[in-house]
């Protein structure tokens, strides 16, 4: 069986991009939200802590979950060249 390894190169600037559904800005930040787990659950005894992965938009504060970006609800904002070549950071 052929075992070498595939490196698949994905040029990002040609992907979809999110966009947030209230303001349609592409910009976002990442938050944390920290949980605690029950030393009854975590399996140690012990008191743990998770750590969810949230993005918040820099334009409107918009908060959208990691788990989110797989929901229907969310848009994408399909690759455009025209639209963007050249692209700058706005605010
Ligand atoms: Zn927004």
């Amino acid at each position: 069986m052929n075992e070498k390894k595939k490196t698949i190169r994905v040029n990002l600037n040609k992907q979809p991009t999110i966009i947030c559904k209230a303001c349609k800005n592409k910009y976002w930040k990442p938050l944390v939200k920290i949980k605690v787990v029950s030393p009854l659950l975590s399996g140690f005894g012990l008191r743990t802590y998770a750590m969810q992965q949230y993005f918040e938009c820099i334009n409107c504060g918009s908060v959208i979950s990691i788990e989110s970006l797989d929901d229907k609800g969310i848009e994408i904002e399909p690759y455009d060249e025209r639209v963007n070549n050249g692209e700058r950071y706005k605010k």
